[in-house]
C-alpha cells in the first residue's frame, strides 16, 4: 500500500516542537490580558463572499490562494453555498462584530485570536499552506475612540513589548500611512498615471497590477523593477490633512513610548481593506526572504464593506510559524538554550520501579506526586537500571528508585542529576524534596 503523507505545505507539530508553540502562546495570551484584550474564536471556514468583499477580489489571496468549495445542501431548508477556509482572520472577526452587534454596546472591542489560516501559496521556508497566526483587532463605533491614533500606537507598543518579551532580537518596525479611502483614490489615480508610460518595462505581474491594483506594484520584490518603482509618486504627498495629522500623532505617541520605527513609503500591504496606518515587523535572523514576522494596519471602512455599521479598527497578525523559526534560529546562533521561552522544561521526576512487582506501587507514587502538582513520568519494572538512569537523565531533574526495600520502608532513593547528589527521602516528604 502506498503511504499517505500530510498535504504539501502543511506540517505535524510533534511534542518536541509543540512545547515551543505553547510557550509562545502563553506569553502572547499574557500580553493580551495585560492590554485588556479578550479572546475571540471564529470558524475556520466562512462564506466565500466574506473574503471576496473584505479582503478584495484583486488581491493575490482571493484571486489565487483560497481553498474554496461548493458546500452542498443537506436538507431542503438549506441552500448550497460557496465556502472558503479562512486565509486570514480579520474579515471573520469583523463579521462576528457585525453579527453580534458588538458596536451597540458602545464599548471599544479589543479581541485577539490564535489559530490556523490557509493559503494555497508556493511552500518554502516560512511560507506554508496551513500556517498559524496570533492576531488582534481593536474595533468599535467612532464614539468609543476606535479611530484614535492612541489605539494605533498602543497596538504597536504592545507588539514591540511582546517581541521583546519573547526574546526576538533585532526586529524592525516598518511604518507607513496609506491615507483615508479618499486619499487612496487620489493616490491610485496618480500611480496609474505615473505607471502608464513605463508599464511596458515592468515584469508581467507588475503590468497586470498596474491595471488592476496599482498599489500592489509597490509591494513588488522584482529586482529589475525596483528603480522604476522607487521613482513612483509617494503616498505621503497625497495624504489629506486629517490623515497627515492622524499619522503625526501615532508617531508622537510611539516616540513617547520609545518604540523605534522606520518610515517606509512603499509599505502598502496586500490587502485591500487597509487605510491610514500600515505596518510590518521584520527580522534579520532565521526567515531568509520571508522576513516579515507580522503585519497589520487600520481598516476604517471594512465593517461598512461587509454591510455593517461604521466601525473603525486596527489590527495585526503575527505569523506564529515564523516567530518559532526566528526564535529557533536565534537559539542556534547563540548555541545556548537559555533564550527565555525557549528552554524545554524538564520533568520534576522519573520513577524507576526496580522489578515488575513494583509497577503498581510506582504508579500509585506517581499519582500522589502528580496530585501535589509535580510533573512525573513512570518507567517500567522490566527496564535495566542503566536504561532507567539514561531515560531519566534525558527527561527529568530527579530519578526516584522504587525497589522492594523502598516499598517496604516508604523511604525512597532520589538522585538529582544536576548535582549528582543521591539521598534517601521519606515518602511523605518527597513532594517537598523534589519541588
Ligand atoms: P498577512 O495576513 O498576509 O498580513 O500576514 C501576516 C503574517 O502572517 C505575515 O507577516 C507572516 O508572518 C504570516 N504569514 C502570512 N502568510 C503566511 C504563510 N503562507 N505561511 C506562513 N506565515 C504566513
Amino acid at each position: 500500500m502506498s503511504k499517505i503523507n500530510a498535504p504539501r505545505g502543511t506540517a505535524d507539530t510533534l511534542p518536541q516542537e509543540s512545547w515551543k508553540w505553547q510557550a509562545v502562546e502563553r506569553i502572547a495570551r499574557q500580553a493580551a490580558t495585560l492590554y485588556h484584550f479578550g479572546e475571540i474564536r471564529t470558524p475556520i471556514f466562512e462564506a466565500t463572499e466574506l473574503f471576496a468583499r473584505g479582503v478584495g477580489e484583486e488581491t493575490d489571496i482571493v484571486s489565487k490562494e483560497m481553498y474554496t468549495w461548493e458546500d452542498r445542501a443537506r436538507a431542503q431548508s438549506e441552500k448550497a453555498q460557496s465556502l472558503t477556509l479562512r486565509p486570514e482572520s480579520t474579515a471573520g472577526v469583523v463579521r462576528a462584530y457585525i453579527e453580534h452587534k458588538l458596536g451597540e454596546t458602545g464599548q471599544l472591542q479589543k479581541l485577539y485570536y490564535i489559530g490556523p489560516q490557509f493559503r494555497r501559496e508556493r511552500p518554502q521556508r516560512g511560507r506554508y499552506r496551513q500556517f498559524w497566526q496570533i492576531g488582534a483587532e481593536v474595533i468599535g463605533p467612532q464614539s468609543s475612540g476606535a479611530e484614535s491614533p492612541l489605539r494605533d500606537a498602543e497596538v504597536l507598543e504592545m507588539l514591540a513589548s511582546l517581541l521583546n518579551e519573547l526574546g526576538i532580537r533585532d526586529w524592525k518596525l516598518e511604518l507607513n500611512s496609506v491615507g483615508s479611502a479618499e486619499d487612496r483614490v487620489r493616490y491610485n489615480a496618480a500611480l496609474r498615471d505615473a505607471l502608464q508610460p513605463v508599464k511596458h518595462l515592468l515584469c508581467e505581474d507588475n503590468q497586470r497590477r498596474a491595471d488592476t491594483n496599482p498599489l500592489r506594484v509597490l509591494d513588488s520584490k522584482d529586482e529589475a523593477d525596483q528603480d522604476l518603482i522607487n521613482a513612483l509618486p509617494k503616498i505621503a504627498d497625497y495624504l489629506g490633512p486629517e490623515s497627515g495629522a492622524h499619522f503625526a500623532q501615532v508617531l508622537a505617541a510611539l516616540d513617547a513610548c520609545e518604540v523605534p520605527y522606520n518610515l517606509n513609503p512603499r509599505l502598502v500591504r496586500g490587502l485591500d481593506y487597509y487605510t491610514r496606518t500600515t505596518f510590518e515587523f521584520t527580522v534579520t535572523t532565521g526567515l531568509g526572504t520571508q522576513n516579515a514576522l507580522l503585519g497589520g494596519g487600520r481598516y476604517d471602512g471594512l465593517s461598512e464593506m461587509l454591510g455593517g455599521p461604521k466601525a473603525p479598527g486596527i489590527g495585526f497578525a503575527i505569523g506564529e510559524d515564523r516567530l518559532i523559526l526566528t526564535l529557533q534560529a536565534q537559539a542556534e546562533a547563540d548555541s545556548i538554550s537559555t533564550a527565555s521561552p525557549f528552554t524545554a522544561a524538564k520533568l520534576d521526576a522519573y520513577i524507576a520501579p526496580l522489578g515488575l512487582a513494583q509497577n503498581s506501587a510506582a504508579l500509585a507514587l506517581a499519582r500522589d506526586l502528580r496530585a501535589a502538582g509535580l510533573t512525573v513520568e513512570v518507567g517500567d519494572g522490566t527496564f535495566k537500571l542503566r536504561k532507567s538512569f539514561d531515560t531519566a537523565d534525558a527527561l527529568a531533574r530527579h530519578i526516584i528508585l522504587l525497589g522492594e526495600d523502598e516499598a517496604a520502608t516508604n523511604i525512597l532513593t532520589v538522585k538529582t542529576f544536576a548535582t549528582g547528589e543521591q539521598k534517601k527521602v521519606k515518602r511523605a516528604k518527597l513532594a517537598e524534596a523534589l519541588a
